[in-house]
């Protein structure tokens, strides 16, 4: 039987404002708890909430970011439900008319194809406290610093069909909201998180299937493992009998699984109601061609750019995307290089690859972009090759100075000279009388053997080419 998973995810994203959404109290993350949350916060008696303008703003951001209609008016809501961490019994947040519409935005997929994800809305509200378990025996722990923090909810519609593609989405929206600077995305602090809804159903069923939700993804890695995971569940029950109910899971990532955490509450359950204490948003056309005059390119457009303007594939465009310091920094080598390409290969493997090495951000690299650029004119204009500018990138990761005066000062110039690699090339011969016999006689692949052999004795700096070019003359001779 074939089964096609169909998920959809909720995101919040934590609005970086100074202050609360209701309230004038600092959201600064790390303080001693329960120091920042004021009357407001805790929905004391004698005190009304007032919006902070910063956080529409931010919302109107994220809207016309993924092509939404931004509400000219909206509402919040209060939805009334128990928990410790909820004092006051109720959360302030947007129901019936959210702040943003239905927009899009797009993936790009393993095999570099393009797809469009539904965004169904986005909503403002504030978060609650949280429960610390941890450190405590036999009890919890409240802190309520976190209490009326804003928040962006993001629903997307159910258009994932596979884990791979709710991490692609994830990425898309964190990348989004990072771009713009409305969120500092994270996920460590849980600025960025994610809970998954997941449902299976037969291969060509047009209805949905039953679906669980996944709470606790506080990592891409996690969100695939977890949605992977309840995938392979659902198929299982139903395959031995059973059937999927409709309820919350936890995903424990010790154990790599999900286990029921409650069944889930239908919205008519939170006796959602207009907060009497707050005035609908309205939004003016002023507002919305404002933030629309400060938008940043974003990761969608940029991609599109780079695909156009270098040439780039769609998956590398994507990558070399992912952020606007990275975006920035290979824009600048593939500038003042000449060569895109190269660029290209340079910034998402060597650069890449040492940065990992170091746990380090692109905004952290040891070397600038103009420092790897005149490393790889060096290799465009055949005074090194390929492999030898690998042994210039790390001298120069490690400090040692700028491409030019580590060529000079290691003699790492090619030798580009057909009479100096000639005599090497006759010695390499002499030299193996065997192979030269066997490769005369139809070996031809020993080539590689003797390209090997004077590569060495000019520590890898024979041109390549010509050294290949020589060899073939005069071996078949
Ligand atoms: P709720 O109000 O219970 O959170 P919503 O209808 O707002 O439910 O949907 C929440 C999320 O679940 C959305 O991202 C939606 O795309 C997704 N979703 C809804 N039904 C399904 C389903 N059958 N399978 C997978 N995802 C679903
Ligand atoms: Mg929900």
């Amino acid at each position: 039987m074939l089964w096609e998973p169909v998920i959809g995810l909720e995101i919040h994203a934590q609005l970086s404002t100074e202050s609360k959404i209701f309230s004038g109290a600092s959201t600064a993350y790390g303080a001693a708890p329960n120091t920042q949350a004021c009357a407001i916060d805790l929905g004391l008696p004698g005190v009304l909430p007032v919006l902070n303008e910063n956080a529409v703003r931010k919302a109107v951001k994220f809207g016309k970011a993924i092509d939404a209609e931004v509400a000219k008016r909206s509402i919040f809501a209060r939805k009334n439900y128990f928990y410790p961490d909820l004092p006051k019994g109720y959360q302030i947040s947007q129901y019936e008319l959210p702040i943003v519409g239905p927009g899009h935005v797009e993936i790009v997929l393993e095999d570099g194809s393009v797809k469009r994800v539904g965004v169904t809305r986005a909503h403002l509200e504030e978060d609650a406290g949280k429960s610390l378990h941890e450190d405590f025996q036999g009890m919890s722990g409240i802190d309520l610093n976190r209490t009326g923090t804003p928040l962006l909810e993001i629903v997307s519609d159910p258009d994932m069909r596979s884990a791979k593609e709710a991490v692609a989405y994830a990425r898309k929206i964190h990348q989004i909201v990072v771009y713009l600077g409305i969120c500092d995305g994270n996920m460590q602090e849980g600025s960025f998180r994610m809970d998954a809804n997941v449902s299976v159903r037969r291969k060509g069923e047009q209805r949905l299937g039953t679906r669980a939700e996944l709470k606790n993804l506080n990592s891409f890695r996690f969100l695939e493992r977890a949605i992977n995971y309840e995938i392979e569940r659902q198929i299982e029950q139903i395959e031995s009998g059973g059937e999927v109910v409709q309820e919350t899971r936890l995903y424990d990532a010790n154990n790599d699984e999900t286990r029921s955490m409650r069944s889930k509450e239908e919205a008519n359950d939170y006796r959602y109601f207009p907060d009497p204490d707050l005035l609908p948003v309205e939004i003016g056309d002023e507002l919305v061609a404002e933030v629309l005059g400060a938008m940043p390119e974003l990761p969608d457009a940029k991609r599109r750019r780079f695909r156009k303007d270098y040439g780039l594939s769609e998956l590398d465009a994507d990558l070399l995307t992912t952020t606007r310091v990275q975006a920035d920094y290979f824009e600048t080598v593939a500038q003042a290089c000449g060569d895109p390409k190269l660029a290209a290969n340079w910034v998402m493997v060597e650069l890449a690859g040492a940065l990992n090495r170091q746990g380090l951000d692109v905004a952290d690299s040891p070397l600038g972009p103009e420092a790897l650029a005149a490393l790889l004119l060096r290799i465009r204009d055949q005074t090194i090759s390929g492999k030898i500018a690998k042994q210039v990138f790390d001298a120069m990761w490690r400090g040692q100075g700028s491409a030019d005066s580590i060529i000079e000062s290691q003699g790492l110039r090619q030798i580009t000279d057909d009479s100096a690699i000639e005599a090497v090339v006759d010695q390499v011969i002499a030299d193996n009388p065997q192979q030269l016999e066997q490769y005369r006689a139809g070996k031809e692949k020993l080539l590689g053997f003797f390209v090997g052999q004077v590569m060495k004795a000019t520590q890898g700096k024979a041109n390549p080419g010509r050294v290949n070019l020589l060899l073939k003359a005069k071996l078949s001779r």
